[in-house]
């Protein structure tokens, strides 16, 4: 463990540490632990997966519309209605619930 010294107060600090422990200065920062970098990329992907069903599903429902008689492209519209909320609920549940871990898996600084 080596000795630094701290770039406001000039006191020599453990290079171990996030903070100066004279001065409270940040020294570095804090990574991610294991899982807080899981939590981080499974929420980035999460999105990324709920926008492609999003636009996946809405392009499947939209794309043969015109051939479809008015009773069916009524039941394509409600059909596509349900999906997207249905899509958007677990969109936005999921989004907080892993943007909760993403929360509680912060980098803690010491
Ligand atoms: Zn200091």
């Amino acid at each position: 463990m080596a000795m630094i010294n701290c770039p406001e107060c000039n006191n020599s600090v453990s290079d171990a540490a996030y903070k100066c422990p004279t001065c409270g200065v940040q020294l570095r920062k804090a990574k991610r632990g294991f899982f807080g970098k899981l939590f981080k990329w499974s929420f980035i992907g999460f999105n990324a997966l709920m926008l492609f069903w999003a636009i996946a599903g809405f392009n499947t429902a939209t794309k043969d519309i015109g051939a479809l008689t008015g009773a069916e492209q009524a039941g394509a519209a409600i059909g596509t209605g349900i999906g997207m909320a249905m899509v958007l609920t677990v969109w936005v549940l999921g989004a907080i619930i892993l943007g909760m871990f993403v929360l509680f898996t912060r980098p803690k600084v010491a």
